[in-house]
């Protein structure tokens, strides 16, 4: 057998037990393994119980279920291209919009049948705009919270609408639909929350529910499926005039991912400069009531120019990155990380609640640390190597109360910066308070740190 290893990784000859092994699916911690199967194990077994509950359709039903299932196959391949790129730039969390179709069949079809749409309209999506990117065992789990969730929905509409029925009230559908859009929303969002949970052992609620943005677009796809659902009812033609505006809905969302893919540095993943600017200026002319004062960090890597020298740029992107992770995750979602350029970072660190300025000293030493202590492992074709040592100077001006500066801010954190170089690197320092210094001229820019020795 000839097996080289390019890229670290062995090939051998192809046999189907060398290629079952190298599934990534393998790759999933044992837990996180046990609920996936556990998850798609339960979608299989009550899609099967909906189906013995009611197996055979009307004849308008089936109408419904073929016109859902060929509009969802028709739309995923009108919006290809845009759904591709969506996959490029958001990687994995990310809202599709097939539920508008998949919700439309949770309202006109027993809930059996509503899953076959949901299992069909969205595994064709992943064949045709995600099979790249995204693995077959991460769609499975995908396709089968959408199921469960259309399974969940489907249930509760129903029994909304015998008990709603019965009573003398009007809207029975909206109360039904808005009912069922909350439990499928619910559930798809527990499910998708709880496999993030077991995979990375917790997360802020931010993680696991994923962004406002998303769960808005999800909300709107769902509202868009229950008129499309009503729709369908009057007129089955009647669903094409849904094509039209969805696909416009597609194309905006789009817009929405390039101009956030536009604010960050590619190498690391946080904001880039001007997105820095514009969030921070934003943040500070904010007043919270009760919060302290707020502060500004610029950090240089300490002689990065060696680890480049010793090991090459790709190893020394590669620390960026993991430095842009360490500091991400020493402070909290509100603060603002960004990339200043080269191997220079910016932190907005919000107040805290009763807090004062030595708080802040205290968070910006506590990076320091995490940086020194980190240790960046990173494959190459001798084995693995491992970079550490690393360090980082860091300049902070605080601010004092509401109003103050971004730019002078900035340039008290440069020359804070500049003095923590001098004392030795490895440091931080403090800058005066901005009201002791000269305001700066017009058009003048904070410069970055250029050693001073
Ligand atoms: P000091 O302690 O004075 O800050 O020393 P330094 O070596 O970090 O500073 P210097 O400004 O001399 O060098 C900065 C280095 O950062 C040089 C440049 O090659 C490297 N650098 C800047 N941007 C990138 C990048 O995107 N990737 C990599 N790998 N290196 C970068
Ligand atoms: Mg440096
Ligand atoms: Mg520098």
């Amino acid at each position: 057998m000839t097996i080289d290893t390019v890229d670290g990784r062995e090939r051998g000859r192809w046999s189907p037990r060398s290629a079952v092994a190298a599934w990534p699916v393998w790759q999933m911690p044992g837990r996180l393994l046990g609920s996936v199967v556990v998850v798609e194990l339960t979608m299989v077994l009550l899609v099967t119980l909906g189906l013995i509950a009611r197996p055979v359709l009307t004849d308008s039903e089936l109408t419904y279920a073929v016109v859902l299932s060929v509009l969802g196959i028709v739309h995923t391949e009108l919006a290809r291209d845009v759904e591709r790129v969506r996959w490029r730039i958001t990687g994995n969390l990310h809202v599709d919009l097939t539920s508008v179709w998949i919700f439309a069949a949770v309202v006109v079809l027993p809930a059996g049948y509503a899953a076959l749409v949901a299992l069909l309209v969205h595994s064709y999506l992943w064949l045709r705009s995600a099979r790249t990117r995204a693995p077959l065992h991460r769609q499975l789990f995908s396709t089968a919270t959408i199921t469960l969730s259309c399974l969940a929905a489907s249930s509760v509409m129903t029994q909304v609408e015998t008990v709603v029925g019965a009573l003398p009230v009007r809207g029975v559908e909206l109360i039904a639909i808005v009912v069922a859009i909350l439990v499928f929303i619910t559930v798809n969002s527990a499910l998708v929350a709880g496999a993030i949970a077991v995979s990375t052992g917790g997360g802020t609620p931010g993680d696991l529910l994923g962004e406002w943005d998303e769960n808005l677009l999800e909300l709107a796809a769902l509202s868009l499926g229950g008129l499309t659902g009503l729709v369908v009812l009057v007129n089955p033609w009647l669903v094409l005039l849904v094509l039209p505006p969805l696909l416009v809905l597609h194309r905006a969302v789009l817009v929405r991912h390039l101009q956030e893919a536009a604010s960050i540095d590619g190498k690391t993943g946080l904001l880039n400069a001007a997105a820095w600017h514009t969030k921070a200026e934003r943040a500070l002319q904010r007043v919270v009531r009760g919060e302290g004062p707020r502060a500004v960090l610029v950090l240089d890597l300490d002689h990065f120019k060696v680890v480049n020298d010793t090991h090459g740029h790709l190893a020394g992107d590669q620390v960026l990155a993991a430095v842009a992770d360490a500091l991400r995750s020493e402070v909290r979602d509100r603060d603002l990380v960004g990339r200043f350029g080269g191997e220079e970072f910016v932190v907005l660190l919000a107040g805290l609640q009763g807090g004062c300025a030595a708080d802040l000293e205290a968070v910006a030493d506590r990076i320091r640390r995490r940086v020194a202590a980190l240790r960046v492992e990173l494959p190459t074709p001798d084995g693995p190597l491992t970079i550490a040592g690393l360090s980082v100077s860091v300049g902070v001006a605080v601010q004092p109360g509401a109003g103050g500066e971004l730019r002078s801010l900035l340039q008290i954190a440069d020359t804070a910066l500049y003095a923590a170089k001098r004392a030795g690197r490895n440091a931080v320092r403090m800058g005066p308070a901005p009201a002791d210094l000269p305001a700066p001229l017009d058009g003048e820019i904070p410069l970055p740190a250029v050693d001073a020795q």
